[in-house]
């Protein structure tokens, strides 16, 4: 019995290979399902707006907009830097 195998275009794979040395110098943080709270992905300090996850532990789909799940360091460490000004 003959699988499938998909193949990617060198193109894709070089992509692929610079986006994961771009993320080296990026801050990583954990998306944790709004459900449950099972770890779902890594989100890098650098991302910004929505993102569609599914929970492999309780199956739900959700929408996370980054703006709300924000570090509490983060937003201190701005308001101190709105203040200094
Ligand atoms: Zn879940």
């Amino acid at each position: 019995m003959a699988y499938f195998t998909r193949t990617v275009s060198d193109e894709v794979r070089q992509k692929a290979e610079l986006s994961r040395k771009e993320a080296e110098e990026f801050i990583e943080r954990e998306l944790k399902c709004p459900v449950c709270g099972y770890i779902v992905g890594v989100a890098y300090s650098d991302s910004k707006g929505h993102l569609k996850i599914k929970c492999q532990k309780c199956k739900t789909i959700s929408v996370i907009n980054f703006a709300y799940f924000y570090r509490r360091k983060y937003k201190q460490r701005y308001k101190k830097s709105i203040k200094g000004f």
